[in-house]
């Protein structure tokens, strides 16, 4: 197992992520309060897509699957902002982001077998979610976000020791995967 943490986070940078920073998964802590903001509209994805509540269920059935891992990895994308309102910049980021975690999960799932990827945001694989009339296109491909799954981001990047925000001018996103 050790070595294979030493790959994940080896991969993880060779991917491209800015940072990586492993912590206890045994330390996590899965807030009801957290995941009932997917159910606020924030993001408008709640019930929409087969990565979001209410179809990946309940916070507990999601921290006792976590509780089967003892490793976490924490990786965050950078992006440079051209100003506070420079929603290009957003949004590039937040596509490399998934890029860039889409490829480590995949590895991930294939050199470990078990594990959970927790990403930023809801599943943006089909331009339409086929929730909930048709099944996943691409199951094999899915995770949920850290927060449906009840994490508190910043309190993930305190456990892997990582900035949860690294300034004016820039954006982050994390994700992280148990393993
Ligand atoms: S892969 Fe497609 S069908 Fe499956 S959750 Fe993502 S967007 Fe929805």
């Amino acid at each position: 197992m050790g070595g294979a943490r030493v790959e994940l986070i080896t991969l993880a940078r060779d991917i491209g992520f800015d940072f990586a920073g492993r912590f206890d998964a045994g330390r996590l802590e899965f807030r009801e309060d957290v995941r009932a903001m997917c159910a606020g509209g924030r993001c408008q994805r709640y019930g929409r897509s087969w990565s979001c509540p209410p179809a990946i269920g309940p916070v507990e059935a999601l921290e006792a699957k976590a509780r089967g891992f003892s490793r976490g990895l924490l990786v965050q994308t950078l992006g440079a902002l051209e100003d506070d309102f420079d929603a290009e910049g957003i949004r590039a980021a937040g596509e490399e982001h998934k890029r860039r975690f889409g490829a480590l999960a995949r590895q991930a799932r294939l050199a470990l077998g078990g594990c959970l990827p927790m990403g930023a945001g809801s599943c943006t694989l089909c331009v339409r979610c086929t929730y909930p009339a048709r099944p996943c296109r691409h199951p094999e491909r899915v995770y949920p976000s850290m927060e449906a799954c009840g994490l508190l981001v910043a309190d993930v990047c305190r456990l892997a020791g990582l900035d949860y925000y690294h300034g004016p001018g820039t954006i982050t996103y994390s994700a992280c995967i148990l393993y």
